[in-house]
């Protein structure tokens, strides 16, 4: 769990890197990934891989963030092999071009919007979710027909190392490549010729990870973090808020790009709301968290000390017991937390809940657009003109109500921030256009020349036939 290994051992030899890339680059021009049938092929394998080998990235997501079983499956494995069978059922669905309307002016013709896969893509996973993070845009990069280099993160080294043995025994080694290490081997990686970038994690390599991109004018996909609020009104049913708020936050020891960073109680609703976060913790965790075997650890000790530094900037409510050497951090709710608080300056990314309380909705719509625009918006409500509020009056990668992190089990619904939060999206068919580029086909026949009357000379009965048509 400690830093130390992936930076001071770089596990892929970065002088091989540009190798690696041409091999991708020389599988993708060879055209073997485009036929469906080798992205199907491939999806299966991938699918295979993620059952057989559940028991080496159990262990490996255990060792690097204490995950348990189950939440590795319902947030990572499992996850990956939903997308893949969604992916697999209505990928020709996808695929298949899309007959347009031709202006009279260019008739009798045909037009209609093919895809084609975009080469080679570069996609660089955070720790978090290390598992879910390769895998998810590399289904998308498949299905869409590209190959693909993936580069875990360096900072979940079991699961990293774990995706390097098994990626290339069960997928075609030509097309898929996995680059370990940190900022060495991605900085040569950024170097590279790519075609498409898919990077998630923080807004500052972000900013590297774009910067890099304009030398081969190579776009990017950024899926980023920051802080997303969690709007609570009077009259809601506060026990199951309650519940909902502490599962969305402290799955992975809040460590969850989507997890509600703090809470926005609307009037009177911070106490009450308070009290049953307190009981939610104890009804999940126990009276002692660190022996649940349902409860995570911080994955490191930077990110360690980074949240018991904000433990000071309100009452601790529940919560608040920490162990370095064990990297825990109780499921923690703070109270009485000053709009300007240390907490509130950054992404939390850990399971520390502010609840900071605001006089009405107006006032909390205003504390939400006075920052960045989040990656998620969530809202506890019985109201529908509150939803309509809240919709019509804030921006955010997602909005949701009565219940946090969810929106990114529903494939049809794109996963993406705005602003801050990133650019683009991705998942099922937002996946494939992602990784895609859509082509204009235009196509006219040589039979019958109906565009003579645009071809000079232009004559008085032309020009007036072209003034009316277009
Ligand atoms: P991280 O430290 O693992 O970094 C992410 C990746 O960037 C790693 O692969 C790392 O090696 C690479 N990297 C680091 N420095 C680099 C550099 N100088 N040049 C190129 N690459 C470099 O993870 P993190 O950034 O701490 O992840 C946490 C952040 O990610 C949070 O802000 C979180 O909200 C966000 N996040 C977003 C999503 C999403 O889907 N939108 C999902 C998970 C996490």
């Amino acid at each position: 769990m400690t830093e130390t290994h992936a930076h001071s051992e770089p596990l892929t030899d970065t002088t091989a890197i540009p190798g690696i890339v041409d091999r991708l680059r020389a599988a993708f021009a060879s055209g073997r990934t485009k036929p469906i049938a080798w992205r199907r092929e491939q999806l299966r394998a991938l699918r295979r891989l993620l059952t057989e080998e559940r028991p080496t990235l159990e262990k490996a997501l255990k060792a690097d963030l204490g995950k348990s079983p189950v939440e590795a499956h319902t947030t990572e494995i499992g996850f990956v092999v939903n997308e893949i069978d969604h992916t697999l059922k209505h990928l020709a669905s996808w695929l298949r071009p899309q007959r347009v309307p031709v202006p009279m002016a260019l008739a009798p013709a045909k037009a209609r919007r093919v895809r084609e896969p975009l080469g080679t893509v570069l996609i660089i996973a955070p720790w978090n979710y290390p598992v879910n993070l390769s895998l998810a845009p590399l289904v998308g990069a498949i299905a869409a027909g590209n190959t693909a280099l993936i580069k875990p993160s360096e900072l979940a080294p079991a699961t990293s190392a774990a995706l390097a043995e098994l990626l290339p025994r069960h997928l075609d080694t030509e097309a898929v490549a996995v680059v370990e290490g940190g900022v060495p081997e991605s900085t040569t990686l950024l170097e590279q010729h790519f075609d498409h970038i898919f990077y998630t994690g923080n807004g500052a390599v972000a900013r590297i990870v774009m910067a890099a991109a304009v030398k081969h004018l190579t776009p990017v996909t950024l899926e980023l973090g920051g802080k997303s609020p969690a709007v609570v009104e009077p009259g809601v049913d506060l026990a199951t808020t309650a519940r909902r708020l502490a599962w969305g936050k402290y799955t992975n020891a809040g460590q969850t790009c989507v997890a509600p960073d703090y809470v926005l109680a609307v009037g009177d609703t911070a106490d009450g709301l308070e009290r049953e976060l307190a009981a939610a913790i104890t009804e999940m965790f126990g009276d002692d968290p660190r022996t649940s075997p349902d409860y995570g650890r911080i994955v490191n000790e930077r990110h360690f000390d980074r949240l018991t530094a904000l433990l000071g900037s309100g009452t601790v409510v529940a919560g608040g017991d920490h162990d370095r050497d064990t990297l825990y951090i109780a499921p923690t709710v703070l109270g009485g937390v000053p709009a300007d608080a240390p907490v509130m300056a950054e992404e939390i990314f850990g399971p520390v809940l502010p609840v900071i309380r605001v006089p009405d909705l107006d006032a909390a719509i205003a504390f939400v657009n006075e920052r960045d625009k989040p990656l998620a918006l969530y809202a506890f409500t019985d109201s529908e003109e509150t939803k309509r509020r809240l919709t019509a009056r804030t921006s955010s990668g997602a909005l949701a109500f009565g219940l946090p992190v969810a929106h990114l089990a529903v494939p049809d619904l794109p996963f993406g921030g705005v602003g801050e939060s990133g650019m683009g999206a991705y998942h099922a068919a937002a996946s494939v256009d992602t990784f895609s580029h859509t082509k204009s086909v235009l196509d006219k026949s040589l039979v019958l020349d109906t565009m003579r009357v645009a071809y000079a000379p232009i004559t008085d009965l032309k020009e007036r036939i072209l003034r009316r048509m277009l």
